[in-house]
């Protein structure tokens, strides 16, 4: 018989100043994973409130707004932690090791595991394929991306390069909420976009609400997050360095470094 396609529970809310906790649930199975752990308490009530148990942590890397919660959840729930083989030692409580093309079986359906340093040199990010959703921590955000702390802007872009080649159609669920700071940067690198410049409305409006901005879709970032655009020629003459795509790409984060 035909297994017909589940789809994933995915609850979002708020956690410490800005990031965003995830608790994705698998109906058949009842398999629930915590997408990294910034709140352990947080978590543990949001989890109770839905009538979940957490069976997973997937951590994308280890820095505390992503992996401090880890122990304090496995002690409560016994789940089992998957995080970036290439900091292994910096995950609390590791217990399966990830990098580039693994799969991690989540009740009926899985995530492919894409490796994506620079922020961090192990950091991971986990696509659901068949869900056309991909967690992706610190790596990308809506009109941004994550400062470059442990690789190299090349690393990045690279990384970068990966995201941008899954299907348009994906929603990415970044780890945090600045969405606003980064449209009011952008704008100012690619002041003629008309789909930038729509979109920095669109958020306005949003937070204004108290609205979040997050997940975004695929499609919509390549169009105007400028981050995702080093390789298209107006800005990489815009940003002095015409033909360079990594070039550009530093220049641009360098520019938000400063802003
Ligand atoms: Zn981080
Ligand atoms: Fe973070």
């Amino acid at each position: 018989t035909l297994m017909t396609k589940i789809t994933l529970d995915i609850h979002k809310f708020p956690c410490l100043n800005d990031n965003y906790g995830y608790l994705v649930h698998e109906p058949v199975s009842g398999k629930t994973a915590a997408i990294d752990t910034p709140d352990a308490e947080k978590y543990l009530a949001e989890a109770d409130r839905k009538g979940w148990t957490v069976t997973h942590i997937l951590n994308t890397h280890w820095h505390p707004d992503h992996a401090g919660g880890n122990l304090r959840i496995k002690e409560v729930t016994g789940c089992t932690i998957y995080g970036p083989a290439g900091e292994a030692e910096k995950i609390p409580g590791i217990d399966v090791k990830l990098s580039e093309g693994d799969i991690v079986e989540f009740g009926r359906t899985n995530a492919r595991v894409m490796d994506v340093p620079g922020h961090t040199l192990g950091h991971i990010a986990y696509h659901f394929s068949d869900q056309d959703v991909a967690f992706v921590g610190d790596a990308v955000f809506a009109l941004g991306c994550g400062r470059v702390f442990e690789g190299t802007m090349e690393m990045m872009w690279n990384s970068l390069s990966k995201l941008k080649a899954l299907p348009s159609e994906t929603q990415l669920y970044c780890a945090h909420e600045y969405t606003q700071a980064n449209a009011r940067f952008a704008v100012t690198v690619d002041p003629q976009n008309k789909a930038l410049t729509d979109y920095a409305l669109w958020i306005d409006e949003r937070r204004a609400e108290g609205l979040p901005t997050v997940p975004t879709r695929l499609d919509k970032e390549l169009a105007t997050n400028p981050f995702l655009r080093a390789d298209d020629p107006v800005l990489q003459a815009a940003m002095g360095h015409p033909g360079n795509t990594v070039e550009t790409f530093a220049e641009i984060r360098g520019r938000k470094d400063r802003f």
